[in-house]
């Protein structure tokens, strides 16, 4: 086979570029993945899931690379440069790969330099500039610039993931560009190689020399020779993003790229999307940290009204303390208001029902200053005839809360479920600030016309507000989206505005640049390209060349993609639905089509968008977060399911390694389920996978043993000294070790004789229960009840002294065993068991329930199991019921004290001294469940408690017992819960999770309690 691409592609050859890269992939894949093993450090990654994985971005388009490299320094992506244009493969540069229109898709070698290529190399505070690697993420950028009292202003809200080297390949635009501009406005200068890999520095023009001054020159004479052409088809608004910055020599920007006038050569790269050169390093523009902020909350009667309002606001701005116009809709309103912890923060902001809102944000470091602004707006609603529209937000408190209301109404518009989805494509039109009334009710009407509707939102200040109209892309929706597409381009030509103004070009928007600029502008940006690349090495097909938008060859989702049928061992019909795309309603659980019952339609709802790479606050993603590897992310394992379930693995299907693989280190901790913006449930969906596993290929020894815990732990805890020995015994645990794969580096929690079934607690039988007036009943679960028991015992120490009728749940026919939850059997895959476990303890809770009484629980991953996937084994009704009075011990004391129920325990407990840290168990954050924590710890007299921030503790179950995992479970441990531990050695330590305690004593040698225990402590 012949090993060369042919990279100058015909004319003829354009519509099959993709089939030419692929016919040629096996053998020449095989060569690259070889010479880049042998020539590198770097991670080769040539799966079939591996390329899957890199096969999408947040767009709508799948396209296989050959293979994916993982530089582990910057040199190394130059080396892998070099080896892919001696067998002429395509590069395509990618960092977080959260790109909306395609950009990081392609039928190359993917190189990623997110993982290591991160360094921020310098810093000069006093001339306020950095260089960074292109693969650092501007958040972690920013924490890293805070003490300098600078940041890097250009705000994407990707920016937990978004890396400055994809920044600058979109040339990517934040929500205070108004004052700050785009990328391009901020980049001072780029060392990148060209395809035949040199390196060029890319900077002033007057100062360039070599290469970048020849490439300048000709630029320059591009330019002055289309200079009527520029002065006539260049949109003339700051958010223009589409094709090459020629206009760096005849500027045509709003805001002029470079602050005296000059021309920067870096800037011709901005926006290039890495079409003409890999870049190796960053020098960027920072700005000072504004010390305030204020927040003008506009209140329209209209949607109208609000659009054509912005122009007259933006005027506020003459003085450069106007840093934001930010527009929410009333759908947003609407869904914020229907979630009970965000309703007050809109409720404050809003007057009545308004129709839409403007954030209207002024910063600066003079707050009387930006107090008067605020002062100016209200003046200036009531000269537009809108007095007393404006709600005043000083606080940066309630202003950050606003803030975060307006992204969780985009992530709850984005979690429709159903197979129409809002679909990014025309998202990011910008047009002049005096047509935006008229261009948003034209776009609407195009919508109805097209049966769909969108939602409105964002950068109302420049004149780019993205709506996703709601398209099925398997049935029409490719036809349906070039003919919208096709309709706003005529408005945004009639208005004068640019059809690309943030997201970029890629395969969305690249046959729409000689649109936008014509022939002739088009053929100097190729003749860019020709300079630049003239071997047509870099991401192909991207800018120049482009294919049709709605080639369905290139999408995920084509009318021909096909979900191999499958019966699933959870209910997953809630996700099996459709949608109407105009009132968004969807049809009845069980009625989407989907062959495998829902779960393919619940893992279809990860929309690439890259959320779960996000480091700083939540849970999601500890996998992620110690390996920083694409396949321990839950994107990365959404995409694999897809892929399995799609048959795009092989005939495997689920049961490909693949998959084993991806979900090999996924924690089940939930922190996606709570913080994946389209509630991606990847802990449930290790479930399903354990379960079709263990049905196919049966379950291992170790698996069985620890799942049926609950089965023989009252037998064992007869046996506890001579079980216990295998703790003393180095040789014993090596034993355990080699035939049952639990890490001899672990002590195991001790069997007790003596544990709180066995001590005769005088519980309240369930009649006594049923007729008191203060009942409650505590449902004990394996690890409080049989080994860390004395929890147990704290708990109804405390109910008791609380008042409350203690019923201690257990069975209605003693059998010598205790209720269980089924856990241990769902962790392990063992559904028909865990469903079993399950019934028994909802039917004998359901009595409780009927009767409104709480079923008190201890350890949250069992409690919290009644409240959700007890509600997807098919149980009924009275799971339902049950799961409504489920609640943790601190649940419970919380809402109790809420209601003034609590006055004899607070007389009873004796006031705490010293600090005091509470860990929260993952499944406690995901539910929702911290709050309570605090508000029960806050009962003991003087107790200040603080939150450790902290992913999960990685111990999860049993994960962190396994021999394979012990590594990663530390690891994970490591990232902030151990070190924050060791940072106050006085502290109390708080923690609810069993396996959260196990942990800190394992990594930090310090002995955290359980709430209860804490409370029990100050009787
Ligand atoms: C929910 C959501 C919200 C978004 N909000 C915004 C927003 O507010 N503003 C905005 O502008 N965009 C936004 N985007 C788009 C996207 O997040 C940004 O464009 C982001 O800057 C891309 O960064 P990345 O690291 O993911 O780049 P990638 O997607 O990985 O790459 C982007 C481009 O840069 C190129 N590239 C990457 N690294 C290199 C390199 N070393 N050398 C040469 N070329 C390289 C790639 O080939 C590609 O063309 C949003 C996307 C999503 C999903
Ligand atoms: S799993 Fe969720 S957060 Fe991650 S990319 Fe998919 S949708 Fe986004
Ligand atoms: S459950 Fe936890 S470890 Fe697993 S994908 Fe979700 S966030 Fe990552």
């Amino acid at each position: 086979m012949n090993a060369r691409v042919p990279l100058s592609i015909t004319p003829e050859d354009k519509a099959r570029a993709y089939d030419v890269v692929a016919r040629v992939t096996n053998e020449t894949a095989g060569r690259l993945a070889a010479r880049l093993a042998k020539e590198t450090r770097g991670e080769t990654l040539f799966s079939a899931g591996d390329r899957g994985r890199y096969a999408t971005d947040a767009s709508i388009y799948q396209v296989m690379p050959v293979g994916v490299f993982v530089p582990r320094t910057v040199d190394e992506a130059r080396t892998a440069l070099d080896i892919a244009r001696d067998l002429g493969v395509p590069v395509i540069a990618r960092g977080g790969g959260t790109s909306q229109c395609g950009q990081t898709t392609g039928a190359g070698l993917v190189i990623d330099c997110s993982k290591h290529v991160r360094q921020l190399i310098r810093v000069d505070a006093d001339r306020r500039e950095a260089v960074v690697e292109p693969g650092i993420v501007l958040d972690h950028l920013n924490a890293q610039l805070k003490k300098t009292g600078l940041w890097y202003p250009v705000d994407v809200s990707t920016s937990a993931q978004a890396t400055l080297g994809g920044m600058a390949g979109n040339n990517s635009c934040g929500s205070r560009s108004i004052a700050y501009g785009n990328m391009v406005h901020n980049v001072l200068g780029m060392e990148a190689w060209t395809s035949d890999g040199a390196l060029h520095a890319f900077g002033r023009f007057e100062d360039a020399t070599g290469t970048a001054r020849e490439l300048g020159e000709r630029i320059r004479q591009l330019a002055e020779d289309l200079a009527p052409d520029i002065d006539q088809r260049w949109p003339k608004v700051l958010r223009r993003v589409a094709g090459y910055n020629l206009d760096v020599f005849r500027n045509q920007n709003e805001r002029p790229y470079t602050r005296d006038g000059g021309v920067n050569l870096a800037h011709l790269l901005v926006g290039s999307e890495g079409t003409l050169a890999l870049t190796k390093s960053l020098t960027l523009q920072l700005a000072p940290l504004p010390r305030h902020k204020v927040l003008g909350v506009v209140n329209f009667p209209t949607f109208y009204k609000a659009m054509d309002t912005a122009q007259h606001i933006v005027k506020l701005g003459s003085d450069g303390l106007l840093t934001a116009v930010e527009l929410v809709d009333r759908t947003m309103i609407e869904l914020s208001m229907k979630n009970p912890a965000f309703a007050p923060t809109v409720k404050a902001a809003v007057i009545g029902r308004p129709d839409a809102v403007l954030l209207v944000e002024f910063a600066g470091d003079d707050k009387t200053a930006l107090v008067r602004k605020l002062g100016e707006l209200v003046a200036l609603m009531g000269d537009l005839g809108l007095p007393n529209s404006v709600v005043q937000l000083v606080d940066e408190g309630a202003q950050k809360a606003l803030w975060e209301v307006r992204k969780a109404g985009l992530n709850i518009m984005m979690s429709l479920r159903g197979d129409g989805k809002p679909v990014s494509f025309i998202e990011d039109c910008a047009v002049p600030l005096e047509h935006l009334a008229e261009y948003t009710d034209q776009l609407t009407q195009v919508f109805r016309r097209h049966e769909t509707r969108g939602t409105w939102y964002a950068h109302a200040s420049v004149g780019t507000l993205h709506v996703r109209p709601i398209l099925d892309m398997r049935q029409q929706g490719a036809e349906k989206m070039r003919r919208i597409a096709e309709e706003a381009a005529v408005l945004v030509r009639r208005y004068k505005g640019a059809y690309s103004g943030e997201h970029g070009d890629g395969l969305c928007r690249g046959e729409w640049i000689s649109w936008q600029f014509g022939p002739r502008i088009s053929e100097a940006f190729a003749e860019i390209k020709r300079m630049f690349d003239p071997i047509g090495l870099l991401c192909p097909n991207r800018i120049i060349d482009p294919p049709r938008m709605d080639d369905t060859r290139l999408m995920r989702f084509p009318p021909s993609y096909r979900v191999i049928p499958l019966k699933p061992a959870l209910d997953w019909t809630a996700w099996d639905v459709q949608n109407d795309a105009q009132t968004e309603k969807a049809t009845a659980p069980g009625t989407g089509g989907d062959p495998a019952g829902g779960f393919a339609k619940a893992v279809e709802m990860c929309n690439n968008n890259g959320h779960c790479r996000k480091f700083d606050v939540g849970t999601m993603c500890p996998s992620y977060r110690v390996t920083r590897d694409e396949k321990h992310l839950t994107r990365g394992r959404a995409n694999t399911l897809r892929l399995a379930l799609s048959g795009q693995l092989g005939g495997e299907g689920l049961l490909h390694d693949e998959v084993r693989e991806a979900m090999e280190l996924c924690v089940s901790c939930k922190g996606c389920k709570r913080d994946c913006p389209t509630g991606v449930d990847m802990a449930r969906m290790k479930i399903e996978f354990m379960a079709q596993d263990a049905r196919a290929n049966g379950t291992t020894r170790r698996q069985r043993l620890i799942a049926r815990l609950p089965d023989y732990v009252a037998r064992a805890s007869r046996f506890a000294g001579l079980l216990n020995l295998r703790n003393g015994i180095p040789w014993l645990a090596k034993l355990g070790e080699k035939y049952l794969g639990i890490s001899a580096r672990r002590s195991l929690p001790a069997f007790r004789a003596d544990h709180f079934f066995a001590s005769g607690v005088k519980s309240a039988t369930r009649e006594q229960v049923l007729s008191s007036g203060r009942p409650v009943v505590l449902f004990v679960d394996t690890f409080n009840g049989y080994f860390d028991s004395e929890n147990a015992h704290a708990a109804f120490k405390v109910l008791q002294a609380a008042g409350y009728t203690v019923h201690v749940a257990s069975k209605e026919k003693p059998d010598g065993k205790h209720l269980c939850c089924g856990r241990t059997y769902l962790a392990s895959g063992l559904v028909d068991e865990a469903r079993e476990k399950a019934q028994e303890l909802i039917a004998s809770l359901h009595p409780f329930a009927a009767r409104g009484i709480a079923i008190v629980g201890l350890e949250p991953s069992c409690l919290l199991t009644l409240r959700d996937e007890a509600l997807a084994l098919g149980l009924g009704t009275v799971a339902e019921d049950v799961s409504r009075h489920a609640m943790l011990f601190e649940e419970f004391l919380a809402r109790e004290a809420a209601n003034d129920r609590l006055e004899r325990l607070r007389h009873a407990l004796r006031p705490f001294e010293g600090k005091l840290l509470v860990h929260g168990h993952c499944h406690q954050k995901a539910m929702g469940a911290m709050p309570p924590v605090m508000e029960a710890l806050k009962l003991l007299p003087g107790a200040k408690p603080e939150p450790i921030e902290s992913s999960c503790c990685g111990m999860a179950g049993a994960f962190g017992y396994e021999a394979k995992h012990i590594d990663a479970s530390m690891a994970m441990a490591e990232l902030s819960l151990l070190p924050a531990i060791r940072a106050v050695p006085d502290a109390t330590i708080v923690a609810d999770g069993t396996s959260c305690r196990h942990q800190i004593h394992d990594g930090a040698q310090r002995e955290a309690i359980h709430v209860a225990k804490l409370l029990a402590d100050h009787l």
